[in-house]
């Protein structure tokens, strides 16, 4: 633990905030309608807290393993912790209950799984859909092209909660070359959400990383999932 990182984190924390603040003005939104989550993979909690201290409110872990074993130390009296990484089915059961959105949910049998653990623990869980929206192969995330039928499969699932959608589009070099992606999802959750699909609800836009978020902003997310420009660059990637 260094000072040098805690006022870096601070700087990039108010720096961060202020950007929100500016790309929602210029779609006529406040820094309030935008959900600011920091991804925090890597990152030791000593660090995640300090910026809870500065006013940060969500968090989210993208492994179980990790997540589980930084659980203790997180300051969860004062941010939302969430999940936003790739799950696989058996290790459900070791996050339900512990995290307040799974966003990351591209099928069937991954929601049932979420499901059945809620269940049993007597508790709804929450959940946004993931959207391959670069139609990449290899990633997470339902093609848009298949988005209608899962939704309507998940419509019928107990004791979870679909509140919208969320993508990671593909790593370009330039911010605006992912405006046609943003611009693309936000098109299929305005098209969803009037449809007003049974017990699905879509309040939640969950696009936007540490070199795009403000272009996402102003393409409509409401929430970004900001890692290394809050923490600083790590040494591997997602
Ligand atoms: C790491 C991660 C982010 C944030 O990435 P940065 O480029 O560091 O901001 C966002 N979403 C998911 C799912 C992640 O795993």
């Amino acid at each position: 633990m260094t000072e040098r990182s805690f006022s870096e984190i601070e700087y990039n924390y108010k720096k961060i905030c202020e950007n929100i603040a500016l790309a929602a003005q210029s779609v006529g939104k406040t820094a309030d309608d935008i959900t600011f989550l920091a991804a925090t993979k890597t990152v030791d909690p000593e660090y995640i807290n300090h910026a809870i201290s500065l006013g940060l409110r969500y968090i989210g872990e993208n492994r179980v393993q990790e997540l589980l074993s930084k659980y203790d130390d997180y300051d969860l009296e004062h941010a939302s912790l969430q999940f936003i990484g790739h799950l696989q089915s058996n290790k459900v059961r070791q996050i339900v209950g512990k995290v307040d959105l799974i966003q990351s949910v591209d099928s069937v049998k991954l929601a049932s799984e979420i499901s059945r653990c809620s269940s049993k623990l007597g508790i709804t869980s929450d959940i946004l859909v993931e959207v391959n929206i670069g139609r990449e192969e290899n990633k997470s995330g339902v093609l848009p092209e298949q988005l209608d039928e899962l939704l309507s499969e998940l419509s019928e699932i107990p004791d979870i909660r679909v509140r919208g959608l969320m993508a990671i589009p593909p790593i370009c070099e330039f911010a605006q070359e992912n405006r046609k992606f943003f611009d693309n999802m936000r098109n299929i959750f305005l098209d969803i959400r009037s449809k007003n699909i049974d017990n699905i609800s879509m309040d939640i836009l969950s696009m936007g990383m540490s070199d795009d978020y403000q272009e996402a902003i102003k393409c409509g997310a409401n929430m970004i999932r900001v890692g290394s420009a809050l923490f600083g660059a790590r040494n591997y990637n997602i």
